[in-house]
């Protein structure tokens, strides 16, 4: 199968498929992926989340006791978006070094170069320890795919290291913020707008907590050393029946950002007792960040890897978005995780996104090397 498939053109097969969330299905895309890596000797098990959504794990056992090493992306892409493109979105052309198309970043190129770096240790006689990947759609909408197969509980086997391929553009990264995100609710009490006084105005009480929330200052120690501070962002916001009615209902989306070490309950729970009982808080969402110890060994390994093909000495970094890491690093007991792909992060969700063949390439031979290393 590897005579005929390489990264490049296993991203352009990937980009033909519209796995656009949640408009379309992920089934047949994971289903590609799964007959490749199948007739490869891997063992295959599909999840649905709901009908169509499939995530896949695929697995290979090596012949030592060692834990096996965890490959992991999603196949899930973001819509289009309002502006046309110039490029088809679903062909994968290439124009110089660059290949277009929705996912081609984010991150149908990094599904694939881990996908034919895997294809490469099948085929590797002497495997101590094993290679997992897990395939994971919906997760442009809060890790779905990879939420439901943690919550099996024995779907995804065991891993000792994770490498999510998300766009970084080829450097490791060691650390990514988490998401809490809540829908605030401010109730008042209609009236004829005659007679202001006879109700209660859910957006004049709104006002009030729009300015407690931009002000808003997290507890405790909330300093991360790569990442920073957290962050909140009013998102949304809607009320008011119309122009003759007291409004009694408005309803704002807040995004928190935490940093790793904070945990999403902790942080609703603190706002809930800032904000006091004129707000209900519903939780949309509720990730945790990913942090590795700089320290920690098999780090310090692709360090090293990865400065050989950078030719630069590499400096702890990370990023503001999640990953599906949030669900499968606490899924598997905290490995270390790197955040680690050809994409590029600044192309994500943009018009006539596109990804570097050259980086494609070079991520291929990374990730062979990275599991060589894991595999000896
Ligand atoms: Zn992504």
């Amino acid at each position: 199968m590897e005579k005929l498939l390489n990264t490049v053109s296993l991203t352009r097969q990937l980009l033909n498929f519209n796995t656009i969330n949640p408009l379309s299905n992920e089934d047949e895309c994971a289903r590609y992926l799964g007959k490749i890596l199948e007739e490869s000797g891997f063992t295959i098990d599909y999840y649905d989340f709901a009908r169509g959504r499939t995530s896949l794990v695929a697995k290979i056992e090596g012949r030592g006791d060692g834990l096996p090493l965890c490959f992991t992306g999603h196949i899930d892409t973001v819509p289009l978006g309002a502006l046309p493109w110039e490029k088809d979105p679903f062909k994968g052309e290439i124009e110089g070094d660059k290949m277009f198309g929705r996912g081609s970043s984010d991150m149908k190129s990094g599904i694939a170069a881990m996908v034919i770096a895997a294809l490469r240790m099948a085929g590797e006689r002497d495997r101590k320890a094993g290679i997992t990947l897990v395939i994971n759609a919906g997760e442009e909408t809060g890790c779905e795919g990879s939420k439901y197969m943690a919550e099996l509980g024995n779907a995804l086997g065991e891993a000792g290291a994770i490498v999510i391929t998300e766009p970084t553009s080829n450097y490791p990264l060691v650390a990514h913020k988490g998401a809490v995100w809540l829908e605030a609710i401010i109730r008042g009490v209609t009236a004829h707008g005659s007679m202001p006084e006879e109700g209660v105005n859910a957006i004049n009480k709104s006002a009030l907590i729009i300015d407690k929330l931009a002000n808003y200052k997290f507890n405790g120690q909330n300093q991360h050393p790569i990442l920073g501070e957290p962050t909140l962002n009013i998102g949304t916001i809607s009320g008011g029946l119309n122009i003759n009615s007291v409004p009694d209902l408005v309803s704002m989306e807040v995004d928190i950002r935490s940093i790793p070490g904070q945990r999403g309950q902790e942080v609703i729970d603190e706002l809930k007792l800032f904000l006091g009982s004129d707000v209900e808080l519903k939780t949309i969402l509720n990730l945790d960040g990913v942090s590795t110890p700089l320290d920690n060994d098999w780090v310090q390994k692709v360090f090293v890897i990865m400065e050989q093909y950078l030719k630069q000495k590499i400096v702890p970094k990370g990023v503001n978005f999640f990953t599906d890491g949030s669900v499968l690093t606490s899924a598997y007991g905290y490995p270390p995780t790197l955040i680690l792909g050809p994409g590029e992060a600044e192309m994500a969700h943009k018009t006539d996104e596109y990804c570097y063949v050259s980086k494609m390439k070079e991520i291929t031979d990374v990730y062979t090397d990275i599991a060589l290393q894991w595999l000896k």
